[in-house]
C-alpha cells in the first residue's frame, strides 16, 4: 500500500533535513508518496500568507503531514505558521517522547520521558493588544474542554504504551483560576484510571529543577501549551540536544511530524545540521501510519549510527554532514539487520 503523505521541508535548515529524512523513510522499504507543498516567508510574495489555503487542504486529504521547521519573525511580523496550523487543523496533542540514545553523551544515560503538551490555547491562543503605549496584554485562556482532552490523551497514551504514571505541571499556586482549571482537570480525569495509572502534580519551576535532578522519577508529563514547548527544550538537553528530540502533532482529522527544534537560520545551507529529530518524527510517522516495522527499523537502524560513533554530527561531536548522517542510516537501513533497541 501507497501512504500519501503532505511534506512541508520549511526553511532554515528544514529543505536539507526534509531531504535526509526523505531518502531515509524511503530506504525503510515503505511505500511513500510525497506531496510537497511550502509555507512561511518564502510564499509571502506569491499568496499575501505564510500558510496558505492549499497547504491546510493537502494535509486535510492526507490526514497525514511531515514537517519542517517554520521561522517566525520575532516581536513583529506575521503569526508563527507552526502554531496556527496546529490550532487550525485542530492539532490538540503534541507528543514529545525524550529518550536517551547510547552513543550521545549526556549527563544521564536512562531518560525516558514523555511530554504531552496541550497545543491549541494558553497564551498561544494569540489574543494581545496594548495598553497605551506603554503596555501590552496577553490573554491566557485555558478551557475545562481543552484540558480534560489533553489529559485523557495522556492517560490513554500511558495505558496503550505500558507507562506507570502521569504528572501534571502547572503554575496553581499563583494562577488560581486558569492553571487552577488545569490541574481540576487532570485531576477529574485521573480519577477514572485509578489503579491503573499514577498520578501527581508539579508547579513548573519545581518540575524543571526536578528534571535537571532526577529525571529517572518521571514518566508521562502532560502540561499546558506554553509550559509543555518550555519544558520540552529543557527535556531535549537531557538527551543531547534539540538536533535529537523528535515530536507528533495529533488531532482527530490528522496528524503533523515535526521536530521540537526550530529552523535553525544560523546553520542552513551548510549540511551541517543533525536530521535525526526529523528522521526520528519521521519513524513516528511511520508508526502511525500503521508501519510498525519499519518505524522501529529506522529508530534502530539510527540507533546503531549513533552507538558506532563513527558517524556523527557536529552538534554530537563528530564531523559529519546532514547527507554523511542519513547516508550511514541508509546503509544501515539496507544492509545488515539492524540491532539496537527501538
Ligand atoms: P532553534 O531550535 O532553531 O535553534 C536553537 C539552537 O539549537 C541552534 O542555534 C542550534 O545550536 C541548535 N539546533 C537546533 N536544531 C538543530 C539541529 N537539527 N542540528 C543541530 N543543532 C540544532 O531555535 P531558535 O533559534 O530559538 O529559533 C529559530 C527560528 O525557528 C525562530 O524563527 C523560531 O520561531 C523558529 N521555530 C520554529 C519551530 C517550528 O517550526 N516548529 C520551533 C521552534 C522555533
Amino acid at each position: 500500500m501507497t501512504h500519501r503523505v503532505t511534506l512541508i521541508p520549511g526553511d532554515g535548515i528544514g529543505p536539507e533535513l526534509a531531504e535526509a529524512t526523505r531518502r531515509v523513510l524511503e530506504a525503510s522499504g515503505v511505500a511513500l508518496e510525497w506531496e510537497v507543498v511550502d509555507a512561511g516567508e518564502a510564499v509571502m510574495a506569491q499568496y499575501g500568507t505564510p500558510l496558505p489555503e492549499h497547504v491546510l487542504e493537502s494535509i486535510r486529504r492526507n490526514r497525514v503531514a511531515l514537517k519542517g521547521p517554520i521561522t517566525t519573525p520575532v516581536g513583529e511580523g506575521f503569526r508563527s505558521v507552526n502554531v496556527t496550523l496546529r490550532q487550525a487543523l485542530g492539532l490538540y496533542a503534541n507528543v514529545r517522547p525524550v529518550r536517551s540514545i547510547p552513543g550521545i553523551e549526556s549527563r544521564y544515560d536512562d531518560v525516558d520521558l514523555v511530554i504531552v503538551r496541550e497545543n491549541t490555547e494558553d497564551l498561544y491562543a494569540g489574543i494581545e493588544h496594548m495598553v497605551g503605549r506603554d503596555a501590552a496584554e496577553s490573554i491566557k485562556i485555558i478551557t475545562r474542554e481543552a484540558s480534560e482532552r489533553i489529559a485523557r490523551y495522556a492517560f490513554e497514551y500511558a495505558v496503550a504504551n505500558g507507562r506507570r504514571k502521569v504528572t501534571a505541571v502547572h503554575k496553581a499556586n499563583i494562577m488560581k483560576l486558569s492553571d487552577g482549571l488545569f490541574l481540576e482537570s487532570c485531576r477529574t480525569i485521573a480519577a477514572s484510571y485509578e489503579g491503573r495509572i499514577e498520578f501527581e502534580d508539579r508547579i513548573v519551576d519545581n518540575m524543571c529543577m526536578q528534571l535537571v535532578q532526577k529525571p529517572d522519577l518521571y514518566d508521562v508529563l502532560v502540561l499546558p501549551n506554553l509550559y509543555g514547548d518550555i519544558v520540552s527544550d529543557l527535556a531535549a538537553g537531557l538527551v543531547g540536544g534539540l538536533g535529537v528530540a523528535p515530536g507528533a502533532n495529533i488531532g482527530t482529522e490528522a496528524a503533523v511530524f515535526e521536530p521540537v527544534h526550530g529552523s535553525a537560520p544560523k546553520y542552513a545551507g551548510q549540511d551541517r545540521a543533525n536530521p535525526t529529530a526529523l528522521i526520528l518524527s519521521g519513524a513516528l510517522m511511520l508508526r502511525h501510519l500503521g508501519e510498525l516495522d519499519a518505524g522501529q527499523r529506522v529508530e534502530a537502524a539510527l540507533r546503531v549510527v549513533i552507538a558506532e560513533g563513527r558517524t556523527l554530527t557536529r552538534d554530537l561531536g563528530g564531523s559529519a554532514g546532514t547527507r554523511g548522517f542519513a547516508d550511514a542510516i541508509v546503509s544501515r537501513l539496507g544492509s545488515a539487520p539492524a540491532v539496537a533497541r527501538a
